[in-house]
Parts: C-alpha cells; sequence; structure tokens
C-alpha cells in the first residue's frame, strides 16, 4: 500500500519522500483514511509504531483546505504529557509543512521555561502541541482560546493519568466545543481511558496495534548478574569493552543519575543526564548533543523513557530496573525502533531477581541472565 492510496495528497507526500518513509506502517495505513474522514479514532499502540505521522499527515491535509486564521483561536490541540514529547512532536508537524498549499504555524508550549515567549508566539497558530499545565496557564492568561478547535489529539493518554494530569485534563475538556473530532493515543486501555471517552462524549473507530509492534522480538535483550560494588565498574567495563559510542542508560532516580556521569566522567567516559530536574533548556540541549553524537552515554530517568525517539539507537542499559513493567518495555523501545535492531541490556543485582521475573512474564519473554564472575574488572 502506498502513502497515495491512503488519500494522501502531493503536498504531503513531498515531505513524505524527504524524510525518507517508503511505505506507511500498518497502523498509518490503518488510521490515517478514519481520519481524514473526520470520524474519532481510539489508536492503541506503543511509542514507536510511527503514530505521531498517522495524525500529522490527516491533520495538516485537511487543515491546509482551510482559510488561514490569524487569531487566537487554535484549530488543532495536541495534549502530551511531557515537554520532550511536545517538541518532538512539534517537530513532526514541522517537517510535514514544507509543501502545503498554504502556510501554518505550529507550535509546541510545555512548563518549566518562561511563559511570555508562548504568549507572545501564540498569534496567528493554528496547531498547538501542549503539556496540560502551561496549557491552562496560557488559556488563563488569555493567549489563546480553545473554545473552537475542530481536531483534538490526545497522546500517551495512560501516560498523562500517570503523572497526574486527570484535573488539569477536565478542566481543559471543559473548555472545548462540543463538535470536533478526537484523536487519543494510548498504550493501554484502561477505565481511566474509558472514562477519557465518557467525557468527551466519543464513539469512536479504534484500531490496535498488536503489542509485537513495539518491536520487543527484534531487540537482542541480556541481562547480566552484578553486586551493588560491580554494577559501576561493570556499566563501564561495557561501554569500554564494546566500544559503545551511543548508550542510554536508565536509571531510577535523578540522584543515582548525577552520581553516575559523575563517575564516567571521571573514567573519560563522555557523559550527561537528563531529569526532571534539569530545567528545560538543559534537559533540550543535553537530547540534542546526544542525538547529534556528541557525548558518548545519556543517562536518563523515565522521563524520557517514552515517546521520544533517537535514530537509530544501537544500545540502552538498565543500570537500575523500573517498579513498571510497562516502563521497562518502553525504556528498551527505545532501540530497535522502526527498521532498527536494537540491543538492551540489563543490570541486575540480588535483590532485583524477583521483579525482573514479573517483568519477564508480564512481557512475555525469557530474558537470559548471564553472571559476571569470571570478567576481570580491575582498571574499570
Ligand atoms: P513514532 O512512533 O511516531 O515516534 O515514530 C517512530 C519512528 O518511525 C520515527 O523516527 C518516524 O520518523 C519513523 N516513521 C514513521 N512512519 C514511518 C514510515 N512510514 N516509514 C519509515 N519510518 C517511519
Amino acid at each position: 500500500m502506498s502513502f497515495e492510496s491512503l488519500g494522501l495528497s502531493h503536498h504531503i507526500i513531498h515531505s513524505v519522500k524527504q524524510l525518507g518513509y517508503l511505505k506507511p506502517f500498518p497502523i498509518q495505513e490503518q488510521t490515517i483514511p478514519v481520519i481524514l474522514s473526520g470520524k474519532d479514532l481510539m489508536g492503541i499502540a506503543q511509542t514507536g509504531s510511527g503514530k505521531t505521522a498517522c495524525f500529522v499527515m490527516p491533520i495538516l491535509e485537511k487543515l491546509q483546505q482551510q482559510e488561514v486564521k490569524r487569531d487566537r483561536n487554535i484549530q488543532v490541540l495536541v495534549l502530551v504529557p511531557t515537554r520532550e514529547l511536545a517538541i518532538q512532536i512539534d517537530e513532526v508537524f514541522r517537517a510535514f509543512t514544507g509543501h502545503l498549499k498554504r502556510e501554518i504555524k505550529t507550535m509546541a508550549v510545555y512548563g518549566g521555561v518562561s511563559i511570555n515567549p508562548q504568549m507572545k508566539g501564540m498569534l496567528g497558530v493554528e496547531v498547538l502541541t501542549a503539556t496540560p499545565g502551561r496549557l491552562l496557564d496560557l488559556i488563563h492568561n488569555k493567549a489563546l482560546s480553545i473554545s473552537q478547535i475542530q481536531h483534538l489529539v490526545i497522546d500517551e493518554a495512560d501516560k498523562m493519568f500517570q503523572l497526574g494530569f486527570e484535573d488539569e485534563l477536565k478542566q481543559i475538556f471543559a473548555l472545548l466545543p462540543k463538535k470536533k473530532q478526537t484523536t487519543l493515543f494510548s498504550a493501554t486501555l484502561n477505565d481511566k481511558i474509558s472514562e477519557i471517552k465518557n467525557i468527551l462524549a466519543i464513539q469512536p473507530v479504534v484500531v490496535e496495534i498488536a503489542k509485537d509492534a513495539l518491536d520487543i522480538d527484534k531487540i537482542d535483550q541480556v541481562a547480566y548478574h552484578v553486586t551493588a560494588e560491580t554494577k559501576g565498574p561493570f556499566l563501564r567495563y561495557l561501554i569500554k569493552e564494546n566500544k559503545m559510542n551511543q548508550v542510554l542508560v536508565f536509571v531510577s532516580s535523578t540522584r543515582t543519575a548525577d552520581k553516575l556521569v559523575e563517575k564516567l566522567l571521571k573514567n573519560k567516559i563522555r557523559a550527561i543526564s537528563i531529569h526532571g530536574e534539569k530545567s528545560q533548556g538543559s534537559r533540550r540541549d543535553h537530547l540534542d548533543y546526544f542525538k547529534k553524537g556528541d557525548v558518548q552515554v545519556l543517562v536518563a530517568t523515565d522521563l524520557i523513557g517514552r515517546g521520544i525517539h533517537i535514530d537509530a539507537l544501537p544500545v540502552v542499559i538498565n543500570f537500575e530496573l523500573p517498579r513498571s513493567p510497562l516502563d521497562y518495555v518502553h525504556r528498551i523501545g527505545r532501540t530497535g525502533r522502526a527498521h532498527d535492531a536494537g540491543s538492551a541490556i540489563t543490570l541486575l543485582t540480588d535483590e532485583d531477581m524477583h521483579h525482573f521475573g514479573v517483568i519477564q512474564k508480564k512481557m512475555g519473554k525469557t530474558v537470559e541472565i548471564k553472571p559476571t564472575t569470571d570478567i576481570n574488572l580491575h582498571g574499570y
């Protein structure tokens, strides 16, 4: 199947070609015609499945047919749980606006940075990607109105609830017009997601992409049995011995992230961290450095476990296990994305063994756990 046959015009196809997309992913085949037809849609899909383009392409396709708006009424609102995802989705919108029939202004807004430039930049924005809290601040400051939106997108809906955005979402929903098209993406279905459906009074077409579409099978997973003492040296051994040039290392806390970076730098491994206590500016810069390959190791908390795409990331290491099995899958899903293969390495101490058993069970896959006692870590 081709992009043309999904009902997209050459204005969009031009950008598709520039991006090097050869053919639609399964989720795109199933969702783009639905969104183009104006129906509400609920997609159960993991990050990495190509879901962003599912809504970006048809939304721009339709919007370009309309008259340009130069006021503070947003036409398309995309709600996302994190700042990083807001920036990333806005980038995808921008990647598709280059050859449209007319100019369409898009913008991402999120907290943690000054609100003034966002307020000033709002005039004429038609497509806004926003985190809930900052969106409400902007509305209260009369920087924009969402009372006339045509299309609402809620991305990573389950994560929104995990992060405690329920009240904000309800406040936002109360400000939306009755008549609008809604697209919702969530990695999982639960009662909260059903509640959104009820509040928004939608009866969406449901498209579910099988779990294996996250490419779990393509990811080469292995775990190593370490001790609290050998964990750090073993990580450095892995990085150095395997000459890892781009590795994303997950930890559970901000403190560990900072401590680990310090240790890696001492050992001449170029590392930086990204976590919730970093300013928005430095989070963005650090992610950029890492994406460009300027640093070898990015140490991250689960803040970026979801939604963030790094082209052809070869390795992810779990320095610490996440509590939720779903977060484990999201973490390792940073590698092996789209058509690339990837490798996920997990370091386990005795205390982690039981929980890792739970994770493997939930994931439906067994991961080989290798001993490390015969590895000489001297000098690492
Ligand atoms: P997403 O799940 O939206 O974050 O997308 C995951 C990755 O797949 C991104 O790097 C996209 O640019 C890429 N992608 C999306 N659709 C296609 C496609 N049809 N062909 C090739 N790559 C794609």
